[in-house]
């Protein structure tokens, strides 16, 4: 890293030090590959999220640096939760743990939710003691320009802070300027979900062991509204739909989010003594149902400038983190090599569709189910009966392969026929 007049010069730059770019940069740094992460956020800064942090997100910070996975997994910033209740349009309630067995082993969390103002920065603070990477916060990258040996990231208007790198991670999230303008993927509204989340205290009717409620109703189909149990007493709620369905039926998801907190009959009474902390804010997800291309000359595509989300639970931060793991790798092989063009990031595209591809793929199935409500009843409905339906459920946490059971017609016929 080095500064030559008034441009910083780096190998590699990584634009956004969000969940996607914190990885990236970890991983960098584990292998010895200095780097410059720019972010135009201060940390602490929040995140309009669900907070929900899956399996993922320690098995990935495991593989990059045990001893971060470690202090993440005693953070006291965090409530540990042990599964997820999934609630179906007819109010059939399944609830699935993450774990078998979970409650004999619970020194050992598995996911968990805590808010992004915390557990991002937990993230950015492993940052800054890092060797090798530089950290500047408080400068926004937005015009970028590919020269000989590298891409010119500047301020808008080619003001603010300038740098030169010779390859680009780019982790900044879903309004990703570079996404849009030199990836060229707008947003596809099919293809993408409006959020809204909230916090409340005092949400009565939680799972004693903090599973993450998704309850798909009526009114907010094809998405679903959450309760996310945090740390001391408060929850973050909120509900997501398909942009072109909020587009289509004019949505105005603030309202229903208040609307279905004061007149849903169930939650009417679980938020009846709750008390709304700050405001309800939004943001989009750009749903990994649609593959795009996430690489060119240069550059990797990472996270939510990715279009990375899961399109069936909105998870984004262990998809994020594992593009951000795959590119970092990917860029010690270019700068090894000296080959930065397009064709040689390739791999980086095909390792971050191996791994979450067939996940996506399946999602985007039962993302589809969801807007047929009588099909998700009748199967929630068998669920609710079929234990070992839901213990497969449990291992398909775990296991993308079992997954893939939910492409197979055979699948629902053996549930059909074998209730047991
Ligand atoms: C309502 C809602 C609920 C969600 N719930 C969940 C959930 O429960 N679980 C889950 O796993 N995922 C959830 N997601 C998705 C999750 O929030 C994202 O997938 C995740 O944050 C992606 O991480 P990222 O690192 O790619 O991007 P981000 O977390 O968005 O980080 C991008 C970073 O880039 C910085 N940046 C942006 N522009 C610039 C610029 N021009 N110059 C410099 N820096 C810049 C930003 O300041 C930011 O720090 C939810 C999303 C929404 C909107």
């Amino acid at each position: 890293m080095n500064e030559e007049g008034s441009v910083m010069h780096a190998d590699v730059c990584v634009l956004g030090a969000g969940p996607g770019g914190a990885a990236a940069a970890l991983q960098l740094s584990r292998m010895g590959v200095p780097c410059l992460v720019v972010d135009r956020a201060v940390f602490p800064r929040d995140k309009v999220c669900g907070d929900g942090l899956s399996g993922k997100v320690l098995t990935i910070l495991r593989r990059i640096d045990p001893a971060v996975a470690e202090r993440l997994s005693r953070a006291d910033c965090k409530a540990d939760s042990w599964g997820v209740s999934f609630i179906a349009p007819n109010r059939i309630g399944m609830d699935i743990p993450l774990k078998l067995g979970y409650e004999r082993e619970m020194d050992k969390p598995v996911g968990f939710v805590s808010r992004r103002i915390d557990f991002d920065d937990l993230l950015v603070q492993e940052l800054r003691q890092r060797p090798g990477v530089t950290l500047v916060e408080g400068q926004s990258l937005d015009e970028f320009r590919l020269e000989d040996d590298g891409w010119l990231l500047t301020g808008k208007g080619g003001g603010g802070l300038r740098v030169k790198a010779k390859l680009v991670i780019v982790a900044n999230g879903a309004h990703s300027a570079f996404t849009r303008d030199i990836a060229g993927h707008g947003m596809d509204p099919d293809h993408h979900c409006a959020g809204v989340r909230a916090y409340y205290r005092g949400v009565t009717g939680c799972h004693p062991h903090n599973f993450i409620e998704l309850h798909f109703l009526k009114g907010v189909l094809p998405g679903y509204f959450w309760i996310f149990p945090l740390p001391g007493g408060s929850a973050n709620v909120g509900l997501g739909m398909l942009s072109s369905e909020v587009a289509r039926r004019k949505v105005n998801l603030r309202k229903l989010l208040e609307e279905t907190v004061a007149e849903d009959p169930v939650m009417r009474e679980r938020f009846r003594g709750a008390t709304l902390e700050g405001r309800i804010d939004g943001y989009g997800l750009p749903l990994g149902s649609r593959r795009r291309r996430l690489y060119g000359e240069r550059y990797m595509l990472v996270g939510d400038a990715g279009h990375l989300i899961d399109p069936f639970t909105g998870e984004g931060i262990g998809n994020a983190m594992y593009a951000g793991y795959y590119a970092a790798m990917q860029a010690a092989e270019a700068l090894r090599t000296g080959d930065t063009s397009a064709a040689s990031m390739a791999p980086y595209e095909a390792d971050v569709y191996r791994v979450l591809g067939p996940e996506l793929e399946v999602s985007h199935r039962l993302q589809k189910m969801v807007r047929h409500p009588w099909l998700f009843n009748f199967l929630m409905r068998i669920g609710a009966r079929n234990r070992e339906l839901r213990e497969l459920m449990t291992c398909m946490f775990n296991d993308v392969d079992l997954r893939n059971r939910f492409r197979d017609p055979r699948f629902y016929l053996r549930l059909l026929f074998n209730r047991g």
